[in-house]
């Protein structure tokens, strides 16, 4: 009979190294609540994880002989950064100290040790192999990367992706680029019409955080984006092309040029899917780019509430409601559309959210939900959106099966699908499946 998973809480000394407490079991976090963790939401910290020790933080355990929650006196806590593909079901669960400083733009899961092995509480909710860090040969991104460079000497855009997102950040849409396969991206926005608490490419100075990359600072013409997307789109194996990009602001501000754009492409290839990672502030935009041959929409969100999602975009000039509109107007189009889901335990799976997301989905008869681990401090987060208490949660894996019961034409995901899955079968034609 296999031993029920319990594993032990880890602890840094502060310079990197990491623990287990054996006086303590691991348990994790929703909202401001520590709870301990069902058995079945723990698996095997997954290649490409992470671990990151929380400087002024104390970790939260339950204690082994007597059954009680308490703090682990040892040391800083620890979480897990789980890799793309899945999602956390936890947050690490801990105590933050006085003058503490605010952690870093990535996401915090729980995370324990047992059987020698990390453990953390997540589920692999994405098939697609296109973002696994055993995928990624550096001798052939360095290479990849300078016939690209070469081939489009002129190209400020292709200059940026290769030399700033592929081989600076590392961004792995922009390393598939130039190994020539799958999703593309076409970052072409300097200005964003939000002011996102978490923005990974911009941050207020007055803020303690910085982004974790820099905004574009050119707007690129339809002729440096046709260049380099029309190739990819007819030689690539499951080839996807993708405006809004992480180092850029909102896409949508540059819809005449994204327009052209598309039709210029669909002049020469009607092979792959062009997609639109987009805060979904401008339907009207949206029906010019559907018109223009758009075939699927991504659109960024935190929460299905009205006063969850303004709390935390902090929207100029538009509102909740437009964001809605946007996938109706996609869908109406017979485009595929996909929410960015921003998954934080104790928000995302109370009472009040699931309610509102069954909502959503029903009126704007969803496609996709792709749910993504928000990379944020949650103290900080929940401190800047004014929440307090969870109220009734569900559990983030009850709440997934719940909808995959109501909803059994939703899709499940973490990644834009390829138009070989948005039109063949979705279960079987995607980047790493059984040829
Ligand atoms: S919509 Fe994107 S670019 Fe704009 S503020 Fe939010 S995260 Fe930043």
């Amino acid at each position: 009979m296999t031993k029920p998973l319990r594993p032990f809480l880890l602890y840094s000394d502060g310079e990197g190294n990491i623990f287990e407490d054996e006086t303590l079991y691991a348990v994790g976090r929703a909202g401001w609540d520590a709870f301990e963790v069902p058995n079945d939401q723990w698996i095997e910290l997954p290649e490409g994880g992470n671990l990151y020790e929380l400087p002024g933080r104390r970790g939260i355990g339950i204690d082994v002989t007597t059954g009680e929650m308490r703090l682990c006196e040892k040391g800083w806590a620890v979480a897990a950064f789980i890799p793309p593909a899945h999602t956390g079901l936890f947050i690490a669960a801990y105590e933050t100290m006085e003058g503490a400083p605010t952690l870093p733009l990535f996401c915090y899961t729980a995370v324990g040790w047992q059987n020698d092995q990390y453990y953390v509480t997540a589920v692999r909710i994405e098939k697609d192999i296109r973002q696994e860090s055993v995928g990624y040969d550096e001798n052939k991104i360095e290479t990849g990367t300078a016939h690209l460079l070469k081939a489009y000497p002129e190209n400020r855009l292709v200059k940026h992706l290769m030399e700033k997102c592929c081989m600076t950040y590392h961004c792995p849409a922009a390393r598939n680029f130039s190994l020539g396969r799958w999703e593309c991206p076409i970052p072409t926005s300097p200005a964003c019409n939000a002011n996102c608490i978490g923005c990974i490419s911009f941050q207020p100075e007055e803020e303690s955080i910085v982004s974790t990359q820099d905004r574009l600072t050119f707007k690129p013409t339809p002729e440096e984006i046709v260049e380099f997307t029309v190739p990819h789109l007819m030689n690539a194996p499951f080839p996807i092309v993708s405006f809004g990009q992480g180092c850029e602001g909102e896409p949508l501000l540059m819809w005449e040029t994204i327009a052209e754009s598309i039709k210029e492409m669909r002049k020469h290839t009607d092979k792959g899917s062009i997609n639109i990672n987009t805060n979904g502030s401008k339907p009207d935009a949206v029906q010019v780019l559907c018109d223009a041959g758009l075939n699927s929409i991504r659109v960024s969100t935190n929460s299905a509430q009205k006063h969850i999602y303004e709390a935390y975009y902090r929207p100029n000039n538009y509102q909740f409601e437009d964001i809605v509109e946007s996938l109706k107007v996609m869908r109406a189009h017979g485009g595929w559309t996909s929410i960015n889901y921003f998954v934080f335990p104790g928000i995302t799976d109370s009472e009040a959210e699931y309610e509102a997301l069954r909502k959503l989905i029903q009126e704007t008869g969803l496609n996709m939900i792709q749910w993504r681990n928000f990379n944020i401090d949650p103290d900080w987060y929940m401190g800047k959106i004014g929440f307090h208490e969870s109220g009734e949660m569900i559990g983030v894996k009850q709440m997934m099966e719940l909808l995959r019961e109501e909803f059994p034409d939703l899709k499940f995901g973490y990644f834009n699908p390829p138009i070989e899955r948005i039109k063949g079968d979705f279960n079987s034609s995607y980047a790493g499946a059984a040829q």
